[in-house]
């Protein structure tokens, strides 16, 4: 009889996608090149051993026949996917002449080197601005994903930090408020659940359709995108209404308590009610709710950020916790993302000692205006004449998705792409480079959704062919003749040098304990001693003017108390659905769009659709429907769905633009204008008309 196989060797790792869980990973190394399973590390007091389904599938992800082996150039027409395959010396040869060509017709500003959270690690995500910096190239205001839901934040609390997202487990109450983790950080539902299984905690999911999380929840509050900020005043009215505000938190950590108070008088839940579709006792139960539960756990996500008033909204939820003083408790308080408590020293790993403040910034959410030369995105300088972009696929993921194309489409654009997969965005590259994955390379992680500083180190080889994007971009500066310190250091090298100048231990002790839990201490991370501005006090009264940087969005429009800011795109009769395109289970942004598991069991782009306004608009249950308004058109299926509120459509999933029938998707229909305070894109914030198609 043969000896049974040994079991494959586990080495630890970190999910680098673009998810506040930021998971730590055992993945099994089948041998030198091959992964094979990957699980949540049990040993991780944040993961506990639970990853999402998609990520636990990565080997056919990493192993996957389509990834990119080798450097490509155009020989046919852009957009024709006609490559021919060129040695890296020349790929890189071709990309460094067509950003020299751009600096000598216009300046460096011509050229954009244009990133995003396609790997969360430190050293492969930011590098790209240690080329930028030292190159003067021109500047990128990441605006795509977290501008409003950090803004209104910060708004009150000071400061981008919260309670203790392990404490959910010792809650009475967790709400869950504009994500759905079930879909996007499995951790949060770990947390919330045991607190339900021990202490009988209720969880409550605030969104705009009924989803996983929703079923999962005791109690789930529907409402119309845009409108959370009503809700959350109705909420607080009751609360003042019904005895149940903390007076006492509230004269000694806030700023305006009468004041909000009488501002909430007129705030009733009637007048919620008609703003957010959510049925009167629905308002009053839930705050009835969280009033008489003082370990209530308020876990602010983003998706409710994401309309032209979302930064007002998520300062209103947050308002919430500091009514009811639920920051007092173990198991209490708010938190939204922990990107404060890092202070991290970037200087080696983005050249800030070479960062020139006058160099413009572009807004990354308007990149079809910056391509398509609008002179207010281009910040009355010249045209962006090249890109080279690494880790994002604005051909998939930027709002105003057909200006984004025509700007694409421009012949004189040099366009270079350092990619995984031939995405959208590289089908119209000049010059298409194969990346790594994350267990290819050593990178340095935060996690946004926890507290670890983590170590992500290589468990495999990558692909011959392949490079990461550390060694892609130094092997462009020597090209190029920039200049730093950054670009003659190894990827450990500067992960070490950054924890040490950060004021963490090196990379010798990260590397022996796998991460280091950097929690803040209770009193500190409540806000106990004063909340993280001059006077100490949770500001109501919100100073949107003050927030930096300014020239990006209407910082004067927004109101200081918390309000419904009546600024989102109402339905009108020529346009009576409400968008918002939310994200799908088995993909992220536009990662896993490539895997066939993930397209098997997402199926179709489909838009779910009330019963009652499929009726009036003539739409059966699977039929194809055309989705539309002023900046474009899609068509999808439709799926009769009554967990929405009528008058509101909801289609999951960033799809390739090649699933769509007509070529081009869903993004076709949001729009790119910048929202308030400085800045944001408002993907679930577009009214559409609705026909059979
Ligand atoms: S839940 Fe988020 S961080 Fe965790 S494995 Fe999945 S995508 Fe990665």
């Amino acid at each position: 009889m043969n000896a049974p196989a040994a079991p494959p060797e586990v080495r630890y790792s970190v999910c680098p996608h673009d998810c506040p869980s930021t998971c730590a990973l055992e993945v099994e190394r089948i041998d030198a090149r091959t992964i094979g399973r990957v699980r949540g590390a049990g040993d991780n007091s944040f993961t506990a051993g639970v990853v999402c389904a998609k990520v636990a599938r990565y080997a056919e992800r990493a192993n996957h026949p389509d990834r990119l082996r080798q450097p490509l150039r155009r020989t046919g027409p852009k957009g024709s996917a006609s490559f021919e395959p060129v040695s890296w010396d020349d790929a890189l040869d071709i990309t460094a002449e067509g950003l020299l060509a751009a600096e000598r017709r216009h300046g460096p500003e011509a050229v954009w080197p244009y990133y995003y959270a396609g790997t969360m690690g430190l050293v492969m995500r930011d590098g790209i601005h240690r080329l930028r910096n030292v190159k003067r190239y021109s500047g990128q205001y990441s605006t795509i994903c977290v501008t409003p839901a950090w803004n209104g934040f910060i708004a009150g609390t000071g400061k981008l930090a919260g309670a203790d997202p392990r404490e959910m487990a010792k809650s009475d109450c967790v709400v869950i408020w504009g994500t759905n983790p079930v879909h996007t950080q499995v951790n949060v539902m770990t947390h919330a659940v045991r607190a339900r299984k021990e202490r009988g905690a209720k969880i409550v999911h605030v969104d705009v359709y009924r989803n996983a999380t929703s079923e999962a929840a005791d109690m789930a509050i529907i409402l119309r995108p845009g409108t959370d900020g009503a809700f959350a005043c109705a909420v607080m009215h009751v609360l003042f209404r019904e005895g149940m505000a903390d007076r006492d938190y509230l004269e000694r950590f806030t700023d305006a308590p009468r004041e909000l108070e009488a501002h909430l008088v007129a705030k009733t839940p009637e007048w919620a009610s008609r703003i957010t579709g959510v049925p009167v006792a629905e308002i009053e139960a839930f705050a009835r709710l969280v009033g008489r539960t003082p370990k209530t756990y308020f876990r602010l996500g983003y998706g409710f950020s994401r309309n032209r008033n979302g930064a007002a909204n998520m300062h209103a939820a947050l308002c919430i916790a500091a009514v009811t003083g639920a920051w007092r408790h173990e198991g209490g308080g708010a938190f939204h993302n922990n990107g404060a408590i890092y202070h991290w020293n970037k200087t080696m790993i983005e050249a800030l000692d070479a960062l020139d403040p006058k160099i413009r910034v572009l807004d990354q959410s308007r990149i079809g205006a910056v391509l398509t030369g609008d002179a207010g995105a281009l910040k009355g300088g010249p045209p962006v004449d090249a890109l080279f972009i690494q880790n994002t696929n604005p051909m998939m993921v930027a709002p105003d998705l057909n200006v984004v194309r025509r700007g694409f489409a421009r012949p004189d654009l040099f366009v270079c792409v350092h990619e995984q997969f031939m995405t959208e965005t590289a089908k119209l590259a000049d010059v298409v480079l194969p990346a790594t994955m994350f267990t290819e390379h050593d990178d340095l992680y935060q996690g946004g959704g926890h507290q670890h500083i983590m170590l992500g180190p290589k468990v495999v080889d990558a692909p011959e062919g392949c490079r990461s994007n550390h060694e892609v971009i130094c092997a462009l500066a020597r090209r190029l003749g920039a200049k730093h310190p950054g670009f003659d250091m190894s990827v450990r090298e500067l992960i070490d040098w950054t924890l040490v100048n950060s004021g963490w231990r090196g990379l010798a002790e990260l590397e022996r304990e796998k991460w280091f839990d950097v929690q803040p201490e209770f009193e500190a991370a409540h806000y106990l001693k004063g909340f993280a501005w001059p006077d100490g006090k949770f500001r109501f009264k919100a100073d949107w003017a003050g927030i930096k940087p300014h020239g990006f969005g209407p910082a004067g429009a927004l109101p200081a108390l918390p309000d419904h800011h009546a600024v989102i795109e109402e339905s009108t009769e020529a346009m009576p659905f409400r968008l918002a395109t939310s994200p799908a289970r088995n993909f992220l942004n536009s990662s896993f769009t490539e895997t066939r598991s993930s397209q098997e069991r997402e199926g179709r782009p489909t838009a779910l659709v009330h019963p009652s306004d499929a009726a009036r608009a003539g739409v059966t249950d699977g039929a194809r429907v055309r989705l539309g308004n002023t900046r474009g058109t899609v068509i999808v299926h439709a799926r009769l769905f009554d967990g929405l509120r009528e008058g509101v459509i909801v289609v999951e999933g960033i799809w390739p633009n090649a699933a769509f029938e007509e070529g081009i998707g869903i993004n076709a229909l949001t729009g790119a204008d910048p929202i308030g305070p400085v800045g944001g894109a408002a993907f679930h914030d577009n009214r559409v008309w609705m026909k059979p198609a």
